[in-house]
């Protein structure tokens, strides 16, 4: 059956543009989340203001809405507990886990044969020192296991790195090494898989960052077909194992050898629509967001195909400004998207354009 109400959890611009793909296809969204006037609730007609921890507040939302969803990883997974009692969530809880714990993500990757850098899960500075010794350098990454996002929740170690300062600056957070990677570019997948067991993916997008950001991302891919490949299979390779309903993203790093030889190694699955596939509004009779919507809501999955190659760029805090948003405003083949976030702050996503080419 299909829904006809779709409940997100999460009220971010992610939730914003999956509520627009519903409305599209007749399906109304309820928004949950705990701030006022959020960018999705400012596109539905009904919002739920309330703590992911209020359980009154969340038996009511499972009463108006047929299925559930979410729009960014950091849902506790209790709350997604308790709502699967009362009403169907997806993805599940298995993957919302998955993603929510560096540690749990790169040993499922592992088991799964999927490659990642070398990393080790830390319980004292000590442990930071023996393991560079045993990778052999001075030069690592820490990260918190959880709640980090665009760089943050992380620091490069090099060879002056005080480790016990660096310790206390993370201290009472579970942590994790990794080797660094010396990537030729970075890649991500966006799989959505329906009830059925149909799935369709976009990309490989390439990306570049600025400032642990995502600057900008360009369709289509330039690298090599078995590359290219390589990425689509670990994502159906996950999709299928998790039996995932909705969509997952699969974040890769591109590596080059002395000879030239490319490889891949995961970084992060996020267990929904991503920013490094906004272009598929424009450039896609399908987007992401529409997909999310339809293999959530019991609809088979469209195809993935795009009708036009693109650029997408990111409006991060200033760039939104009237002034500098004025050269999109009326330039040819360019889809201006502005999130309505009330205040621009400094490495805050605030829109996008995508050109289309
Ligand atoms: P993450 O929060 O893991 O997605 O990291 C944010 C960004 O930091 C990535 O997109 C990379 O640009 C960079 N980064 C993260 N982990 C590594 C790594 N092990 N080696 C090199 N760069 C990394």
């Amino acid at each position: 059956m299909t829904a006809k109400t779709l409940g997100i959890l999460g009220g971010g611009q992610l939730g914003r543009m999956s509520a627009m793909a519903a409305a599209r296809l007749g399906i109304s969204c309820v928004i949950f989340c705990p701030e006022e006037n959020s960018p999705a609730s400012q596109v539905v007609q009904k919002t739920i203001v309330a703590d992911y921890t209020d359980e009154k507040a969340m038996s009511e939302f499972s009463k108006i809405v047929d299925v559930i969803s979410y729009e960014f990883e950091n849902i506790p997974v209790k709350t997604v507990a308790f709502l699967q009692n009362l009403k169907p969530v997806y993805p599940d809880e298995k993957l919302l886990n998955v993603a929510q714990d560096r540690i749990a993500e790169k040993t499922y990757l592992n088991e799964m044969d999927i490659p990642t850098t070398r990393w080790a899960a830390l319980k004292s500075p000590e442990d930071i020192t023996k393991t560079l010794s045993e990778w052999d350098t001075d030069e690592a990454i820490i990260k918190t296991t959880r709640f980090g996002y665009d760089g943050k929740g992380q620091a490069r170690i090099s060879s002056d790195t005080d480790i016990e300062t660096l310790w206390s600056q993370f201290k009472n957070q579970e942590l994790i090494l990794e080797e660094i990677v010396d990537f030729d570019c970075e890649i991500s997948v966006i799989i959505a898989r329906d009830t059925n067991g149909k799935s369709e993916i976009y990309g490989p997008m390439v990306n570049e960052h600025k400032n642990h950001i995502l600057d900008r991302t360009k369709m289509p891919c330039p690298l090599n077909e078995g590359i290219q490949e390589q990425a689509k299979v670990a994502a159906h390779k996950l999709a299928d194992d998790l039996n995932l309903i909705g969509v997952l993203t699969l974040e890769l790093f591109v590596t080059k050898d002395a000879e030239g030889n490319m490889d891949i190694l995961a970084n992060e699955i996020a267990p929904r629509t991503h920013n490094s596939g906004h272009w598929t509004i424009d450039a896609c009779a399908v987007s992401q967001f529409e997909n999310h919507v339809r293999t959530v809501c019991g609809l088979p999955v469209a195809p993935a195909g795009r009708h036009s190659d693109c650029e997408m760029i990111n409006l991060i805090g200033d760039d939104a400004k009237p002034d500098n948003t004025l050269q999109y405003i009326a330039a040819e083949n360019t889809c201006l998207h502005l999130y309505g976030k009330a205040e621009i702050r400094d490495a805050r996503k605030m829109g996008h354009v995508t050109i289309l080419k």
